[in-house]
């Protein structure tokens, strides 16, 4: 199969060669030609499978025959969890439109609200956005969405994970009702099936993996070590192996700092990524490993969401996640697109429950590895396989009802008296609990947004 057997125009397949994709990849087969004809989707998809070009490519195509955007209108929004995907999304946008008339922007917290601002007078025709800082500029009258054709929501397991569902369903509400809605998730929970039956009409299905299904050609293996001995385990591991880029998991945002610390300390090159790091400090710590400057990432699970980083060989969980799907995530970011890799656990024998409960969803034993020198002297107890179904999960209350999950969390109570509503001013709830990434100046030492001023916006001069 070819990708002009799917119906996409020159411009869009000459943008697409030029990135050397050869053929579609099943998500795309299957996604492109169901996009084109405007029917809504719901895909099962994880990142690496090419989910971002099966609807950036289609959504293009649609658009390419459509009106000119007008000042502060937007034609397609694709919304996703985090800044760094967003900032993916928009490349891979660009990218794909480089030979069409058509405009692409991308807005995110963690920044000045004002460029992003000035930006959306001018309209785009594709504007990639987290949901907090969207409601943000929809409140300050940025951004209008009388023109929009087309939703998408990347990752929306994960947004919903990350307390967003408010500030999606807000979003939705002045949304114009005829419209394309697409749909990816890694997962398909009941809460997004809750999601997607007030969002998408008459969806075409797609599942391209798997439920939980980890990638064949990811080598997994565990390390039985001691709590205490992890960080010397990874240094000797790191030294001694011929590993190149290394993405490194931890639980928390301090450990993360820590771990980086121990390992410069060790003449190896390593840099955190985390919610508590301003957007400047994520940006460039996510360039510099990808450039080889850095040998070692040392991530969260939400501040590694989505990243793409290619043909990364090596992932190690440091710590194990509590949630056990985010080990799938976690080992998803390597063996993408076929290429072989591998991901390493250290393990406890604290975590010998979070191993269990992974055995227990990925339906296997992992196999174990002891690296002389590091035996545990608090055993971590043998696998014993749990083949019992996994009950569905209830769907989850959001932040704002007093739950709230992911490291954004701070632990402060949501503050009701700024709950702001679509057409309101005033702080969003995401502010308000504490939660960095997505809204300005969060979580970043910059200033907070000042109650929003009504002010029509001001012409600008559009360049495409
Ligand atoms: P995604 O799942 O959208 O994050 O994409 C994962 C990676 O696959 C990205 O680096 C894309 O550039 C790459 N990719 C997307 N489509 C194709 C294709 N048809 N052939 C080869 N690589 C692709």
């Amino acid at each position: 199969m070819s990708f002009a057997s799917l119906g996409l125009s020159a411009p869009i397949l000459e943008a697409v060669a030029k990135q050397g994709y050869e053929t579609p990849s099943p998500i795309q087969a299957q996604a492109i030609p169901a996009v084109i004809e405007g029917k809504d989707v719901m895909a099962a998809a994880q990142t690496g499978t090419g989910k971002t070009a099966g609807f950036t490519l289609p959504v293009l195509e649609r658009l390419s025959n459509g009106p000119r955007v007008k000042p502060n209108q937007v034609r397609a929004l694709v919304l996703t969890p985090t800044r760094e995907l967003a900032a993916q999304v928009a490349e891979s946008v660009a990218l794909y439109a480089k030979n069409l008339p058509l405009s692409s922007a991308v807005v995110f917290g963690g920044v000045k609200i004002n460029p992003q601002m000035m930006r959306l007078r001018q309209g785009a025709d594709v504007l990639v956005a987290t949901p907090g800082r969207l409601l943000d500029l929809y409140n300050q009258r940025a951004v209008r969405f009388d023109q929009l054709e087309v939703l998408v929501l990347d990752e929306a397991d994960r947004m919903l994970d990350m307390g967003f569902i408010r500030d999606i369903r807000k979003l939705l509400a002045v949304m114009p009702k005829q419209r394309q809605n697409l749909l990816f998730s890694a997962t398909f929970s009941d809460e997004i099936r809750q999601l997607a039956k007030g969002l998408v009409n008459n969806p075409v299905e797609i599942s391209v993996t798997p439920r939980n299904a980890t990638a064949p050609t990811v080598k997994q293996w565990i390390c039985p070590v001691d709590k205490s001995r992890k960080a010397n385990l990874l240094t000797k591991l790191l030294k001694e192996n011929n590993w190149g880029q290394v993405l490194v998991f931890t639980k928390t945002k301090h450990g993360a700092n820590r771990l980086t610390t121990h390992l410069e300390g060790r003449g190896i090159k390593a840099a955190a990524i985390h919610g508590n790091k301003s957007q400047g400090a994520r940006t460039k710590a996510l360039a510099n490993f990808k450039s080889n400057e850095i040998q070692v990432l040392v991530a969260t699970d939400i501040a590694a969401r989505g990243l793409d980083i290619e043909q990364l060989p090596q992932v190690v969980n440091f710590e194990l996640p509590h949630v056990a799907e985010d080990y799938v995530h976690r080992i998803g970011r390597t063996g993408r697109a076929g290429c072989e890799g591998q991901a390493i656990s250290l393990v406890c024998a604290d975590e010998y429950k979070d191993l269990a409960a992974i055995e227990r969803l990925i339906k296997q034993v992992l196999p174990r590895e002891q690296v002389s020198g590091f035996e545990a002297v608090n055993k971590l107890p043998e696998s014993r396989l749990d083949t019992r179904p996994i009950k569905p999960k209830k769907p989850k209350k959001d932040h704002r009802d007093g739950q709230r999950s992911g490291e954004n969390a701070k632990g402060h109570k949501p503050q009701g008296k700024n709950k702001r509503h679509v057409g309101g001013q005033g702080k969003s709830q995401n502010e308000s609990a504490g939660k960095p990434s997505n809204r300005s100046g969060a979580g970043t030492g910059a200033p907070k947004a000042k109650p929003a001023k009504r002010r029509a916006p001001r012409p600008a001069s559009v360049t495409r």
